[in-house]
């Protein structure tokens, strides 16, 4: 029997199936018992006075979508129910429910609810940068990464239970500026503009990815590609599709492309350091 826990803690619905959805898949299908947390509502952006219905139910589509993806995927869903906030210069992200404007000791202490629950060895977020800069990304790096740390600290947080964890491994998601910069070649030879990408024309690829040496853990998810394709369409509100699949034909992809990367916060690992599975030299426990 395995007593092996993974805690994925991400900001919004569709965040566990683009982003790491091959690697969830993969460690689920595995035997491990993985958990995805999601932060927000997945509501970006703002409407007008009178129309505050449709977010309420474009909350509950987005909802379901999750659900359904979770499903694929193979885990348990749980969810803070922040409001989310919209991109750089979003007027959302004025919203005093806003997940960026949440109370940072109480959003902490959701993170350490769960880590003290479900005991996990191997807890993943976003990293530093949020991945393209994403305020409610780096929010979610930054609670996460204090939770991790406070989880274990019996002085901190002593109203919740059960007790004080350890986790061992604290990860963060991550892909190469080096496929990024091939991806902004691609697009400038397609008559696109790398600057302003985007459903909303707000992302600047020229400034995202991490520099290879420091993407420490490489999970292989050939088998998991299916899996990883249907939970990113069960989010048909976002589109439902990976962004890369009209660049190269699909069979390439499946064959170069279906490796997600991550930064290994806890132990810290040194550049260049390498390893193929996100609970290597992990006991059990
Ligand atoms: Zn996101």
């Amino acid at each position: 029997m395995t007593s092996r826990r993974l805690l994925a803690i991400l900001a919004h619905p569709d965040d566990e199936s683009f982003g790491i959805g091959g690697t969830l898949a993969r460690y689920a299908d595995e035997g491990v018992d993985v958990h995805i947390a999601i932060a927000t509502d997945g509501v970006a952006g703002s409407v007008a006075a009178g129309y505050e219905h449709t977010l309420v139910e474009l909350a509950a589509v987005r909802h379901k979508e999750l659900e359904e993806a979770v499903a694929v995927l193979g885990g348990a869903l749980h969810t803070f129910g922040y409001r989310d906030s919209g991109y750089i210069g979003d007027p959302a992200n004025q919203h005093p429910d806003a997940f960026i404007n949440a109370d940072e000791r109480q959003a902490i202490g959701r993170v350490v609810e769960l880590i003290r629950h479900i005991r996990p060895q191997v807890v993943i977020t976003h990293d530093e940068t949020g991945g393209y800069y994403h305020p409610d990304h780096i929010f979610c790096w930054k609670i996460t990464s204090a939770g991790f740390a406070a989880a274990a600290d019996a002085t901190q947080y002593p109203e919740i239970g059960p007790a004080p964890y350890q986790p061992q491994r604290l990860y963060y998601t991550g892909f190469s500026n080096r496929m990024v910069k091939v991806f902004t070649w691609l697009m400038r030879l397609r008559g696109q503009d790398p600057k302003r990408a985007g459903r909303n024309k707000d992302i600047d690829w020229t400034r995202i990815g991490i520099e290879p040496p420091r993407l420490h853990a490489h999970i292989d998810y050939r088998r998991y590609w299916d899996a990883k394709r249907t939970a990113g369409a069960a989010h048909a509100s976002q589109g439902g599709g990976m962004a890369r699949s009209r660049l190269l034909p699909e069979p390439l992809q499946r064959r170069y492309m279906a490796t997600e990367t991550f930064i290994r916060a806890y132990p810290p690992a040194p550049d260049g350091f390498r390893e193929h599975d996100l609970f290597a030299g992990v006991v059990d426990s």
